[in-house]
């Protein structure tokens, strides 16, 4: 049978539900062969990640996603098998984390004006273990208040963009952050490229700009794609000689619809998306992290 691979999920380290162990040891309860975590904007929970996938016998990649920007519109920009300890990167990862920090009490603000009891330390508490506070933090201290349900009803009525508390924050320019990390030793995939948290931004022309640049892939199988989405980006994707992947964006209990293993990734296309981080690396002279069990 051929192997089943997962490219895209979260742990505590970011946004998840889950520990990078439980992450794991779910990831393997689910039948996956390869895992790839991908926090956001952290690589805080490779090492626990790959100890437990040594235990476990799980092939996991390190990687991230990192928060970019192109033309107004967020962009997920997936990286993998990347040195984070490159000063450029390095220092990119810390100006976007100071940037969701800051976010924080502004956003309480804007809660509390609407009548929330909301404080900064109960977001504090809710994103404890990560650097990387976000908005999935805030709807958590919105839903220990007894305010919300869940996260979804935080997003719908105060989180999501063009929503009372949502604040912009700092991200790096999409391009910018593409030859980053090929100059870190990794290989880069956008995220969810379009779909309901992409943009039509996201063309032809600037992807064979991108790839110029070192991208190596985009996701094409994701849940905010629908079945034409995904055939088109499949034809760009073999047209501009990039990785198509398959990914779950799994956050455990903290985002529905989002499984382990509801999309993957063909093997053929994990061995492109492999040499292309290998080439990266060689290029780069960085020392990347291997692949665990690969
Ligand atoms: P931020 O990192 O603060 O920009 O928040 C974006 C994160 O919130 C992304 O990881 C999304 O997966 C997550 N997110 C967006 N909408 C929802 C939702 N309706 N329910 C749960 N999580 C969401
Ligand atoms: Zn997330
Ligand atoms: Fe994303
Ligand atoms: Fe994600």
């Amino acid at each position: 049978m051929s192997p089943r691979i997962d490219l895209h999920t979260h742990s505590s380290a970011s946004d998840g539900t889950q520990t990078p162990t439980e992450l794991v040891v779910a990831a393997v309860a689910a039948g996956l062969d390869v895992l790839a975590l991908t926090d956001h904007d952290t690589a805080d929970g490779w090492p626990e990640a790959a100890a437990a996938a040594e235990q476990h016998g799980l092939t996991l990649l390190r990687g991230m996603e990192i928060s970019t920007v192109h033309d107004g519109a967020s962009v997920h920009l997936l990286a993998y098998l990347c040195d984070p300890t490159e000063p450029r990167l390095a220092e990119a990862l810390t100006r976007i984390r100071a940037g969701r920090t800051d976010r924080v009490p502004r956003m309480v603000e804007r809660l509390r004006e609407r009548g929330s009891a909301i404080t900064v330390d109960d977001v504090l508490l809710a994103s404890a273990g990560t650097p990387a506070p976000g908005r999935p933090h805030v709807a958590d201290a919105l839903v220990t208040l007894g305010e919300v349900r869940d996260r979804d009803e935080a997003f719908a009525r105060f989180l999501a963009n063009g929503r009372p508390a949502y604040v912009d924050r700092y991200a790096t320019p999409l391009a910018d952050m593409v030859e980053i990390v090929a100059g870190a030793g990794g290989a880069s995939v956008i995220a969810h490229p379009w779909g309901r948290h992409g943009t039509t931004a996201l063309d032809a022309d600037l992807l064979a700009d991108l790839r110029e640049r070192g991208l190596s892939g985009i996701e094409v199988d994701h849940e905010d794609h629908d079945p034409d989405e995904r055939a088109r980006l499949r034809v760009l994707a073999r047209d501009l000689d990039l990785v198509a992947t398959g990914s779950s964006d799994h956050h455990g209990l903290g985002k529905t619809g989002h499984d382990l293993g509801c999309n993957v990734t063909a093997p053929q296309e994990l061995d492109r998306l492999l040499a292309r981080a290998a080439a990266a690396a060689a290029a780069s002279g960085r020392r990347t992290p291997d692949v665990v069990g690969g």
